[in-house]
């Protein structure tokens, strides 16, 4: 969607749970970009005598190889594939860590209403721990759900049954923002009716084309 036609309709009255993702969402991407493109591979390429070109290079292979599925998102996963701390070397990047745009306002006025809030994220247990550090985003949710506690990524049909066994939600009545947009299709897919996207999910980098989902730029566009 153009940004342009980009002021969607959220009937509030209509909704009694709020699905949220976390990085790119609520967070701005950014922190995980950096780190993954620019600064793993600089201290990666260190750590192993590489060109840090060549250890670019590797690196964005494979994780291309693994897009989409719970061991890209799993911080065990490549701290075992690289042979690296993976964990410590985000530490220095905390200073990253920042709300995307009235993205705390939003959920304290979710927070002054009865609907029910969760955060449901691909990212590893250890890296929400991280975040709610910084910027004590936990506080807002009524459940905090990581696709690694569920088995499954978001991107996966399986994700979102087993989401509905751990905690029941009525999918006609529900809202999920994420920035992935293989994400929203697969929830579309599963029955959830109000889905929406996010037109720029790093700060620093161009807007996304979200296709045919609608996108909220910033949060104060949906803010009842
Ligand atoms: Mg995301």
């Amino acid at each position: 969607m153009s940004l342009e036609n980009m002021e969607p309709k959220i009937d509030w009255k209509e909704i009694n749970t709020v699905l949220l993702d976390m990085d790119g969402t609520l967070l701005d991407l950014n922190f995980d970009y950096y780190f993954w493109h620019e600064y793993l591979p600089e201290n990666w390429a260190k750590q192993n005598n590489l060109n840090p070109q060549t250890a670019k290079i590797r690196l964005l292979d494979w994780y291309k190889q693994e897009a989409g599925t719970l061991s890209w998102y799993c911080l065990d996963f490549w701290a075992e594939k690289l042979d690296f701390d993976i964990l410590k070397l985000k530490k220095d990047l905390t200073h990253l860590i920042k709300y995307r745009p009235h993205a705390q306002m939003f959920l304290e006025r979710l927070n002054s209403t009865k609907i029910s809030v969760a955060m449901v994220t691909n990212a590893h247990e250890d890296l929400i721990k991280m975040k709610a550090g910084v910027t004590g985003i936990d506080v807002f949710f009524d459940r905090i759900i990581s696709s690694h506690s569920i088995g499954h990524a978001k991107e996966e049909n399986a994700f979102w049954h087993k989401l509905r066994n751990t905690m029941p939600f009525d999918t006609s009545k529900t809202l999920l923002i994420d920035d992935n947009l293989s994400v929203l299709r697969t929830a579309k897919k599963f029955g959830i009716k109000h889905l929406l996207s996010v037109a720029k999910p790093n700060s620093q980098r161009p807007n996304q084309n979200t296709e045919e989902f609608e996108a909220i730029d910033s949060f104060d566009h949906i803010i009842f």
